[in-house]
């Protein structure tokens, strides 16, 4: 962490002078443990925050001018509180969407300058976005005196992502960058956002998520079509459960019972939903009695409902859960995020990591041609204010 907190220094006085009354700020990526295509059928999910974050080095300004360089972008953004809007594909877009959002909310905003740096890899499913917004609102809440708790925060943050940005995401991402805690999972309800932090005894095991390098084009066409079907699923089901309102209200006897009433596609698909929320419930279970074996059985368990059910995984996903599995010292691995490409997570005993790593670079290399990354992780706090 030093090294990346001097560089953020000596860049902020590079680009405002001096780095006196500065303040550090921190916001971490996510990764989903399970819970997968649920979320919008108003079901479970189970994510963690983890040791990979964007870091931002700010200061209040007297006026309403906010002025944010980006390390990785090797860009100053600027913008006026008084004068917001969107500029056509500009990573600026988040900061301003979330100062917007705020506004429209009656909240009176301070401008501040900053510099950011982040080791989140962009665009991979560890929600950078999610963090450049939650930092920026965190940022805007201290120097502003805000009265905003932490849920407010991402539902916000969420709104900016939503209407600004225009990217029709969940409440999963801000919910767990600003409610996440070091060595915990969130258990989140997101039909009523109630959540329950579920400790994770990780001294012997790392989550190491790889990263196919794959680029996720077929996502958002294929993402609205699942939620179609799963819509339509809920509308054949009502003929016979005339009480459910999405498919969190269908329970695997309801579902197996009145599977007749669904064409093929959308059957598997209700399927997949309908049982991932049942895996969930059986995962928080199986962290409390602290076995992650049964935990990494439900993680293939899903990976595999995510493949055949509700095919949303593609070869590269499938190849490196494949490979995990048959390594030593691997509890469990699964594709994680929305699907076609991105990352999977994997369960692995901590002596067995670098082996892991190796091998699974290999296999992957030889069969795709691909180098993989990896980022071994923690689970760690959400966003918050850094004091040195
Ligand atoms: P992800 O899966 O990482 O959330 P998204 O496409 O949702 O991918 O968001 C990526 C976008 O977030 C980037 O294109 C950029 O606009 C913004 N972003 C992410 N990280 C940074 C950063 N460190 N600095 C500036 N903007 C960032
Ligand atoms: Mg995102």
């Amino acid at each position: 962490m030093e090294p990346r907190i001097q560089k953020l220094q000596e860049e902020f006085k590079k680009q405002f002078g001096s780095d006196q009354d500065t303040q550090l700020f921190q916001a971490p990526g996510r990764v989903n443990l399970i819970g997968e295509h649920t979320d919008y059928n108003e079901g479970f999910v189970l994510p963690a925050a983890i040791d990979r974050s964007i870091l931002a080095l700010a200061r209040p300004r007297k006026d309403k001018q906010v002025r944010i360089y980006s390390r990785d972008f090797q860009n100053l953004f600027e913008f006026s509180l008084d004068k917001i809007k969107p500029v056509k594909d500009s990573w600026g877009n988040y900061p301003m969407g979330v100062a917007e959002i705020l506004q429209g909310e009656k909240l009176k905003l301070k401008g501040f300058e900053a510099v950011s740096e982040s080791n989140v890899p962009v665009g991979a499913g560890l929600s950078s976005s999610a963090a450049i917004e939650l930092v920026n609102a965190f940022i805007f809440a201290t120097f502003s005196k805000l009265k905003l708790d932490r849920v407010k925060m991402a539902l916000l943050c969420q709104k900016a992502e939503n209407e600004f940005v225009g990217v029709k995401c969940g409440i999963m991402d801000q919910f767990i960058i600003a409610l996440g805690e070091k060595d915990r999972a969130l258990f989140l309800d997101c039909r009523d956002l109630s959540y329950r932090l579920i400790p994770v005894q990780s001294e012997k095991v790392k989550l190491v998520i790889t990263n196919t390098k794959v680029k996720r084009s077929l996502a958002g066409s294929e993402y609205n079509q699942r939620r179609e079907e799963c819509g339509e699923g809920v509308n054949l089901l009502k003929k016979k459960l005339p009480k459910i309102k999405s498919l969190r209200d269908v329970t695997p006897e309801d579902l197996a019972e009145h599977q007749e009433l669904l064409p093929e596609t959308v059957r598997k698909r209700c399927f997949h939903v309908v049982m991932e929320n049942d895996r969930v419930v059986k995962a928080v279970e199986a962290l409390e009695k602290n076995s992650l074996r049964e935990f990494g059985r439900l993680m293939i368990e899903s990976h595999n409902s995510l493949r055949d059910l509700y095919q949303v995984s593609c070869p590269e996903l499938d190849l490196l859960v494949k490979n995990a599995l048959s390594l030593k010292g691997v509890l469990g691995s699964r594709m994680t995020g929305a699907g076609f490409g991105g990352c999977t997570v994997s369960l692995v005993d901590e002596k067995a990591v670098d082996e892991f790593r190796i091998k699974s670079s290999r296999g992957y290399q030889k069969e795709t041609g691909k180098v993989p990354e990896f980022y071994v992780c923690r689970i760690s706090d959400g966003v918050r204010e850094v004091k040195s």
